[in-house]
């Protein structure tokens, strides 16, 4: 079949009516697929002011355009609902091969819609469709819910996308895991599923894809990939080392946040940086997403003979130097909790690192702990320990389980959450990089930093390197960034070829596979108009400009050491300049 000729299949679970609908192609043209096309279905299908976790929200599973094609990285997709960490609407990618699977189905969106009456799953067998009982399931970690379907379906082939407890307990940070390591993690996804009485969606396809250019698309790709290969980036940095070639890079800049971002350097590095990984005999082997060259992704085994995936950069961060840990193995144990209890790791470490500044500080008295460790910076026990509750909602993991806002406002100080949209941060301060941090602010999708991953420009210099202080032109590039990851998003394509890849070559690629005739130019509009669909879905919700900012501490506080010691960020220009480039009002609000 043709990328451009995949259906939309909508599945009631309320009613268990399950119907097919032609997706039509001036909608992929304008939308192209995956974080586009689905934010176009959410927006014209549910009141953005409902309750993210009453039947009346929807939640959509798609492939973007070219996921499932021999593009490279062309495997991922993405999950889009209204978020109930956040109100705002949700998207959250995740790699792997359950996407490609899904498009082999012939099925570029699922729909899911009402709530089951109680636990179940779906297959989706090509045109079989069914939904199966799952109260043998609930309960049961992602690892075990995987082997069990499997084994049901009776095809080892089969692709797994589900919750953990943390999704049936509604954690507002749960995730949902595919094929036990992957994850669409971020905005608390995993609670709509969970909300749905919806543990799992089992995928089995058995289409190819065709290309409407098969000569010009073999030798792009082929172009591509060479591109990739011989980036520093891309073709080394990322193989070699995975994400965690960035622990000491950002740490020598002055921008790793430490103790819940009270310091911006960790001296510590050294025991939990990519290196270390590798020196400690923990990586096994690298692994790999759906058609990848880059192979970014670190299959991992403890001294203990536990293994699974990762850590990455974000999560080895969440769980380390936020904290204050420098135990490699306690930060890889607990991204394995997360994993196998459906949790999103850079909410759960930085929520831990939210309660421990509370604990010192005084705020969070000692009888709450029950009979847990206690909640010190540097204490490797309690950042596995209360990993662990939060996958459950056992004790104070129950009240964790909200994330850190919700946490911090408990105990009346929610400045200590360093959350924007009530979303935990990544790893990078933002006092340190002025353009980074005006993408932190606008993010539609909370705290996040493959939203306009500006460090690229601020720290790597790729394209070009920019002086992470200044704000004169930050907003434009800027808006380049959040538009130019929309449309890459919605291509079904991996954020991390940005490093190597420009506008030309996505346009290629997109126009030799599917049969479009865009321009550059369309490609960047394309993102833009999700960019707009995004922040008037969220206007409408509830979350306006006034959500566009930063917790006190990085417009109060300057850093305290490293290179970047004594800045703040200098959020008030750079959103004047942001909303003139955009063309909205001075408000911010798009015309
Ligand atoms: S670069 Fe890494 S995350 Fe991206 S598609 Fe490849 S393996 Fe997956």
């Amino acid at each position: 079949m043709f990328l451009d000729e995949r259906k939309l299949l909508r599945i009631d679970l309320s009613s268990g009516k399950i119907s097919r609908e032609p997706i039509a192609r001036e909608d992929l043209r304008k939308y192209l697929g995956g974080r586009g096309l689905a934010s176009k279905y959410l927006t014209e299908e549910i009141d953005p002011k409902i309750d993210a976790l009453s039947p009346a929200n929807k939640l959509i599973f798609a492939g973007g355009l070219l996921t499932g094609s021999n593009a490279p990285t062309g495997g991922r997709y993405m999950l889009v609902t209204k978020g109930p960490l956040t109100g705002t609407i949700a998207s959250s990618n995740s790699g792997g091969t359950f996407g490609a699977e899904l498009c082999r189905t012939g099925y570029l969106v699922v729909i899911i819609e009402g709530k089951a009456e109680s636990p179940v799953y779906i297959s989706i067998c090509d045109d079989a469709v069914e939904i199966h009982s799952a109260e043998a399931l609930w309960g049961l970690s992602t690892h075990a819910t995987t082997d069990k379907i499997i084994e049901e379906m009776g095809d080892a082939r089969t692709r797994v996308a589900c919750i953990g407890p943390a999704g049936e307990k509604l954690s507002l940070i749960a995730a949902v895991i595919n094929e036990k390591h992957r994850a669409a993690a971020r905005t608390g996804v995993g609670a709509v599923m969970g909300s749905k009485n919806l543990k799992a969606i089992a995928i089995k396809g058995s289409g190819s894809v065709e290309y409407r250019n098969p000569e010009e698309a073999k030798s792009t790709r082929k172009e591509l990939t060479e591109i990739l290969k011989k980036n520093p980036i891309t073709g080394e940095g990322l193989p070699t080392l995975g994400t965690k070639i960035l622990d000491s890079i950002v740490n020598e800049k002055g921008l790793y946040p430490s103790r819940n971002f009270q310091f911006s350097t960790f001296d510590r590095v050294n025991d939990v940086n990519g290196e270390a990984l590798v020196l400690r005999g923990y990586l096994k082997k690298r692994s790999a997403c759906f058609a990848c060259p880059i192979a970014c992704g670190r299959n991992t085994t403890l001294p203990n003979g536990r293994s699974g995936e990762g850590p990455e950069y974000e999560t080895g961060w969440a769980f380390g130097a936020a904290c204050g840990v420098n135990d490699l193995m306690a930060i890889t144990e607990a991204n394995y909790i997360c994993n196998e209890l459906g949790i999103d790791t850079i909410s759960a470490g930085s929520t831990i690192a939210c309660a421990m500044e509370l604990y010192e500080k005084g705020f969070l008295p000692k009888k709450d702990l029950e009979k847990g460790p206690e909640l010190r910076f540097g204490s490797s026990e309690a950042v596995v320990y209360y990993t662990q509750k939060i996958g459950l909602r056992e004790g104070l993991g129950d009240k964790l389980a909200e994330g850190s806002y919700r946490f911090a406002q408990r105990y009346g100080h929610p400045e200590y959450s360093m959350s924007v949209k009530k979303q935990e941060l990544p790893a990078y301060d933002p006092r340190g990089v002025q353009g980074h941090a005006l993408s932190y602010a606008t993010s539609n999708r909370g705290g996040c930093h493959v939203r306009g991953y500006m460090i690229a420009l601020e720290v790597l210099g790729v394209p070009e390197k920019l002086a992470p202080q200044d704000t004169i032109g930050k907003a434009a590039w800027c808006k380049f960034y959040q538009d130019m990851t929309a449309f890459i998003d919605s291509a079904g394509l991996c954020v991390f070829t940005m490093f190597a890849l420009g506008i030309q070559d996505y346009r290629n690629l997109i126009n030799d596979m599917t049969g479009f005739d865009f321009s550059a130019e369309e490609l960047m509009e394309v993102g833009e108009r999700i960019w707009n669909l995004e922040r008037k879905f969220n206007i409408a919700a509830g979350i306006g400009p006034g959500q566009d900012t930063l917790p006190d501490r990085f417009l109060r506080e300057p850093i305290a050491d490293g290179p970047q010691k004594g800045a703040v960020v200098k959020l008030e220009e750079l959103l004047v300049d942001y909303y003139k480039v955009r063309g909205w009002s001075v408000e911010g609000i798009p015309s």
